[in-house]
């Protein structure tokens, strides 16, 4: 995973919790080791128990997430249970951060996007996706506005030709 700080030449700062910056496989055993020992190290560099670190975890991933529990964080912690992809992301962002990396950066991921308005380098989008709702229509937009709900006027107002079509 390319993370903006490790290009942002935050790659010192990064590896000093052992974070891995190339993409790798959460499958390996190897990297089930590295990241059980990641894992270990967060908690015990942020003062949590397993219960709060599952919360931690939980909401690293996102927001709205229900905290992990208990038993859960320590089954991850002595192996019986493998740390998934999202898991693993989480702990590198909650690695980042511990070096210094703010929040929203050691979050955000390269992704590749289309842009109608010019965009610097590593601007951070923090709008969600959601599909146009013209029936038919598959396009996938970060809406300009909450309100929006097609991803152009010519959505929009096909929508609107076809209710007043079907009210008729
Ligand atoms: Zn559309």
């Amino acid at each position: 995973m390319v993370t903006p700080h490790a290009r942002m030449g935050r790659q010192e700062g990064v590896k000093k919790v052992g974070v891995v910056s190339k993409p790798y496989s959460a499958e390996s055993s190897a990297a089930q080791a590295h990241l059980r020992s990641l894992l270990i190290e967060l908690m015990r560099e942020r003062g949590e128990s397993l219960a709060e670190f599952g919360a931690t975890l939980a909401r690293t991933i996102d927001t709205d997430r229900q905290p992990f529990s208990r038993q859960y964080v320590y089954r991850l912690k002595v192996g019986q249970d493998p740390i998934t992809v999202e898991i693993a992301q989480a702990l590198q962002v909650l690695g980042a951060m511990l070096d210094g990396v703010n929040e929203l950066q050691a979050r955000a991921h390269y992704v590749r996007v289309l842009a109608i308005h010019p965009l610097p380098d590593d601007v951070i989008v923090l709008g969600r996706p959601r599909g146009c709702e013209l029936a038919g229509c598959r396009i996938q937009f970060v809406p300009a506005s909450p309100a929006q709900r097609y991803c152009s006027a010519e959505c929009r107002r096909e929508a609107d030709r076809r209710r007043r079509e079907s009210t008729e």
